[in-house]
């Protein structure tokens, strides 16, 4: 149980003259700061002993939720557990004291790592080249998009601007597209949640730079056409852009490569073991056809997040061949699993069969008016995180569940009992859930508000 105390902001906690720690008397001469850059009047800083700073961080540390404390089903988001012989082998000393403006000659180690992970990642992927200097999966959208472009501008064809996205794909397709200086056109999903063909037929001309896709997609359905969306688009010039942030159901399974796509990004820290969410440090290697390296632009100067790297490589080789093949029909049989244990009490939208990670669109008994924010927030109070809410836009009330392979079946059977229960108590005492949660440190906050008027410091710090 938490000491509410500690819990306060560390500003709330100061009290004038306390301090946690003496600097050593100063041993030399005094230098007077330019007063242009000096301060007109002393930070207000927290002013705490060291037990209380120790108490206020080490119970705020309690209040966050990771892989290590739960199931975490957010689909698209792939947070599956993260094996800790990865983070000592990235922990070497060897590679953490590396600086990157260190000469060449004296990492060829390191290089040579690098080196074999872009080919394991080519072989994984069946691209023909690998840029590991991406640093998120945006990021690497963004590169790819840029060799995209740069091979048309070197065929002089400057008129292809145009990127086509399906409407189930995530919102950094067409945000990185955006910021590349590309038009983005959206294509329209059928019934059963795949591309429709006919609709992508009428998009495509010789101003179509490019394709971007995710296959599986984001409601976890295979694109059971992509051949011939491939075809389509590259009849008419354009190539196709796959989107690996997902790689987990594919995972030496089949290959973006052999699907047709040409280029190619992957989220190191969703598929291959570097824990993710808040923020970094993260990589999204890019892989293309062989004929598409030369146009690998500068994105960054150094070798990309290292370490993030010496994790997925030595996760790759933990694996080996054989068990790497096992990751995606295992996070497939998870997510099915639980699909199926629970389609009858929460609405499926896309029957069939679906991959890593499926959707909902809320309970299926909607006269409770428990919504699925109701649902996400309940599911705090019994101690597991909320799976991705109100996304893919396809449906008003998607929750979108993705389990990964990591998960024991007790684990998963934990899970699906809770969701029963919240179903059920969504019958019996709806107020219940409306006002979830109710064990977590707070309560339910006006997330409208904390976007709009965001206090982001102490009021009384300058
Ligand atoms: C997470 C994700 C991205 C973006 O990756 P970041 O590292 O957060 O920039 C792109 N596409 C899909 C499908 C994703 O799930």
């Amino acid at each position: 149980m938490n000491n509410k105390l500690y819990d306060r902001l560390i500003f709330e906690l100061s009290s004038p003259g306390r301090v946690g720690y003496h600097l050593p008397k100063n041993q030399f001469p005094h230098h007077e700061l330019r007063k242009d850059v000096s301060r007109t009047k002393a930070p207000a800083l927290p002013e705490c002993d060291e037990m209380t700073v120790v108490r206020h961080y080490t119970n705020h540390s309690g209040n966050n939720f990771g892989v290590d404390n739960g199931l975490y089903p957010l689909g698209s988001c792939t947070m599956k557990y993260n094996p800790k012989i990865n983070e000592e082998a990235a922990n070497h000393p060897a590679f953490v004291n590396l600086h990157p403006l260190q000469p060449a000659s004296t990492v060829a180690g390191a290089q040579a790592l690098a080196d074999e992970l872009k080919k394991m990642l080519c072989e994984i992927t069946g691209m023909g080249a690998v840029t590991l200097k991406p640093c998120a999966g945006a990021h690497g959208e963004l590169t790819g998009l840029m060799i995209i472009r740069g091979y048309h501008e070197s065929r002089g064809d400057f008129k292809r601007t145009k990127v086509l996205v399906p409407d189930s794909a995530h919102g950094t397709n067409p945000a990185s597209a955006a910021v590349c200086g590309l038009d983005v056109v959206e294509v329209k999903s059928k019934e059963d949640g795949t591309v429709d063909v006919d609709d992508l037929a009428t998009k495509l001309d010789d101003t179509v730079a490019a394709m971007m896709m995710t296959n599986p997609n984001t409601l976890g359905i295979f694109e059971h056409n992509i051949t011939k969306i491939v075809e389509m688009v590259h009849k008419c010039g354009g190539l196709m852009y796959y989107d690996g942030a997902n790689l987990n159901p594919l995972l030496g399974v089949c290959r973006p490569g052999d699907m047709g796509f040409d280029v190619i990004h992957l989220n190191l820290h969703k598929t291959f073991s570097t824990p993710h969410g808040g923020g970094g440090p993260g990589s999204g290697p890019v892989g293309c056809r062989k004929e598409l390296e030369s146009f690998f632009p500068t994105v960054n100067p150094y070798q990309g997040n290292f370490l993030v790297e010496m994790r997925a490589w030595a996760y790759i080789l933990s694996l080996g061949y054989e068990y790497i093949k096992k990751v995606g029909p295992t996070a497939t049989l998870n997510a099915s699993y639980i699909k199926a244990k629970l389609q009858d009490v929460y609405e499926l939208p896309i029957k069939g069969l679906s991959k890593h990670e499926f959707v909902f669109n809320g309970l299926t008994d909607k006269s409770t008016g428990v919504t699925t924010m109701d649902v996400a927030k309940r599911l705090l109070d019994y101690g597991y995180h909320a799976p991705t809410i109100y996304f893919p836009l396809l449906f008003h009330e998607s929750m979108m569940i993705e389990p990964t392979e990591s998960e024991s079946l007790e684990s998963i059977d934990g899970f699906v009992a809770v969701l029963r229960k919240i179903a059920e108590e969504a019958k019996t005492d709806p107020e219940l859930v409306k006002t979830a949660p109710h064990n977590a440190p707070i309560s339910r906050v006006d997330d409208v508000l904390a976007a709009k008027n965001p206090v982001l410091t102490y009021p009384e710090n300058p």
